[in-house]
């Protein structure tokens, strides 16, 4: 079996029709990526990092982050990698900033929310991104965005820096993507309103599922809410993707779900351009998509949606699987 899945380190990811999609893989450490590679991914669908803030005692300088981003473009040798911008709050805390105690932390002043608060700090990052940018494929995402005046502030602020390094002769690529994260159910039911003003979408489902189902996503008593195959999750999984589509805009997962056996057929039958997951399940994602006739799920897809419970759903994709 492991043998079997080795062979596939090198392959493309097409299904029996022929429709390519792109297996990426979730990373936080630089360190990762040497185990992303190993494992057959075809890029970074997910540079979380925040890691390269936490356990320390001080904020990371401009230069820190940039010989990062740097080795992080240059250790995947074109190949795309997204990274997201600081996604710190919820449950990830940073303790040199001291950040104010929330009620609701999940709901309160994180990621993007906090970057746009914190201008001076958010700017920083920019710039570190934008200078890496000449050293590779990079695309930026912006997280937990939830209305498009946060999104507008972002990019505004983007091209503030981009202008000043210019003015400073500091080489920018001119085609870094600008993309954000469907994981606030706002953004995913109006996904055609913010699709005209990005690059791509990468749809977070372990966010999405937890505001989607207002079940804290920490909470083990209420994992049973947890449910990424539920219909709800699913149509407005289809919505960003049919969004995305109309514009020619291409959509990614970056969420749990990406890797989950029994999501991915459905996720190919609806369109997903890219699946982000963590690298111990790429290659099985890879064998799982090359046995799979994309049209086909596509039918399938619709038909899941008209189901009422999740299990009913699993069922019938494991049922149409064994066939
Ligand atoms: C998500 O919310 O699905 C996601 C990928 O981001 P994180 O898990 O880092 O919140
Ligand atoms: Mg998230």
């Amino acid at each position: 079996k492991q043998a079997n899945l080795r062979k596939l380190v090198h392959e493309p990811s097409i299904s029996t029709d022929g429709h390519r999609v792109e297996l990426a893989a979730n990373i936080g450490k630089l360190e990762d990526i040497e185990r992303a590679l190993q494992n057959g991914a075809e890029g970074i669908g997910l540079f979380r990092s925040e890691f390269l803030y936490m356990s320390r005692n001080t904020l990371p300088t401009e230069e820190e982050q940039f010989n990062s981003y740097k080795y992080a473009l240059e250790k995947m040798n074109g190949k795309p990698v997204v990274i997201r911008t600081l996604d710190i709050g919820g449950d990830k805390d940073l303790p040199y900033l001291q950040l104010p105690k929330e009620d609701n932390p999940f709901l309160g002043q994180r990621a993007l929310r906090f970057c746009l608060a914190n201008p001076e700090l958010f700017r920083t990052q920019l710039r570190a991104l934008l200078r890496a940018s000449v050293h590779g494929n990079l695309k930026i995402m912006f997280p937990m965005v939830a209305v498009l005046e946060e999104l507008f502030e972002a990019k505004h602020l983007l091209a503030e820096e981009r202008q000043r390094l210019l003015e400073e002769g500091i080489a920018v690529s001119d085609h870094i993507e600008v993309g954000i994260m469907v994981e606030v159910p706002s953004v995913a039911v109006s996904a055609d309103l913010f699709a005209q003003h990005v690059d791509f979408f990468s749809i977070g489902t372990n966010d999405l599922i937890q505001y989607t189902m207002a079940a804290d996503r920490m909470n083990k008593s209420l994992s049973y809410l947890y449910q990424p195959l539920h219909p709800a999750i699913l149509r407005m999984v289809k919505m960003v993707i049919d969004a995305a589509r109309q514009h020619g805009k291409w959509v990614g997962m970056c969420g749990e779900m990406a890797g989950d056996q029994n999501a991915v057929p459905l996720l190919l039958g609806l369109g997903l351009h890219e699946f982000s997951m963590s690298s111990s399940s790429i290659l099985a994602a890879r064998e799982l998509i090359t046995s799979l006739d994309q049209s086909q799920w596509s039918e399938l897809a619709e038909q899941a949606l008209q189901f009422t419970h999740s299990a009913a759903i699993t069922q019938f994709v494991q049922q149409q699987l064994q066939r």
